[in-house]
């Protein structure tokens, strides 16, 4: 992919369609947890953690010993939940990391507790398998974080909410020099904005929260309509990161200082299916070639 992409026509129009009042339901509630894992259990250094499957694969075994096999899993995993006090396993781990981490550092988690200066902002989904800081590998005082559902940005005129409030903080106050917005595969909050279904007028905090992306549904309907329903919600869950990027400008003290130089927009999309993780930067300038002011740059595929 050739650096310095100018953003897609689908991106860039995002604030000029006509029909954003054919949003409107959430048609399927149970479509937020599409996608939903199979658990296993298995011990790791004394303890039962659970690890999700992502992929079903077929079996070769006999049905009767497959069944057989899979009723055993059951009860044992059933047999641990039953013992198994979840707040234990926090505290194991935290004095874990008191020990093994915190009291090895001593030093450097004293100064953190005087100041934080991070050199991210980082707005991720809410979803269990995206944490950030694990799969980025964030340490304490990396990045300030906000997480939602879909890892949405509010325009500016959106008025009050954790996004903007998180964004006033981490750019005016701690002055971080970029800032990630990650999407994610399989999201079900963007699988639920492009559910949304003309003429409900029932309400949902869920709707109303992802309606925020509905231009992002308009241009993923426009350039990916003929495409089957999983299709277009991966090219929405990209079609909405750019949206956020293009959102972020639209705060003033934000694009003052992109435009300065002291602060840079990245997109990132992490997809867990195959894990691997996709990265991009907004340029953003006044006279950038062809007129246009926005433009990508350093895109690179981690895998
Ligand atoms: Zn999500």
């Amino acid at each position: 992919m050739p650096s310095n992409l100018r953003i897609p026509l689908s991106s860039a129009v995002l604030f000029v369609s006509s029909r954003i009042d054919d949003f409107l339901k959430i048609s399927d509630t149970s479509s937020l947890s599409v996608g939903r894992p199979r658990s296993v259990g298995f011990k790791v250094s004394g303890s039962v953690k659970r690890k999700t499957s992502l992929t079903v694969h077929s079996s070769k075994e006999p049905l009767e010993l497959t069944a057989e096999l899979k009723e055993k899993q059951k009860i044992t995993i059933e047999e641990k939940d039953d013992t198994m006090d979840p707040f234990e396993e926090l505290k194991d781990r935290f004095l874990h990391f008191k020990n093994q981490v915190y009291l090895e550092n001593l030093d450097h988690y004293q100064n953190l507790s005087d100041i934080q200066t991070p050199k991210f902002m980082v707005i991720a989904c809410a979803d269990s398998r995206v944490c950030p800081s694990n799969i980025l590998g964030f340490q304490p005082g990396e990045a300030f974080t906000i997480r939602n559902i879909a890892n949405l940005v509010p325009p500016f005129q959106h008025g009050a909410s954790e996004v903007s409030a998180g964004l006033e903080f981490a750019v005016n106050s701690l002055q971080v020099a970029n800032i990630l917005v990650v999407g994610h595969s399989r999201c079900g909050g963007i699988r639920a904005l492009m559910s949304m279904k003309r003429a409900d007028k029932s309400k949902s905090f869920i709707k109303d929260w992802v309606s925020i992306g509905k231009t992002a549904r308009l241009s993923t309907e426009a350039v990916a309509g003929n495409l089957n329903f999983e299709l277009q919600c991966k090219h929405c869950e990209k079609e909405s990161l750019n949206a956020s990027l293009l959102n972020l400008l639209t705060y003033p003290w934000i694009e003052e200082r992109v435009n300065e130089g002291s602060l840079s927009l990245h997109g990132g999309y992490y997809d867990f299916t195959d894990c691997s993780f996709e990265k991009w930067t907004l340029v953003y300038r006044q006279g950038l070639e062809g007129g246009s002011k926005y433009a990508i740059k350093n895109r690179s595929f981690w895998s």
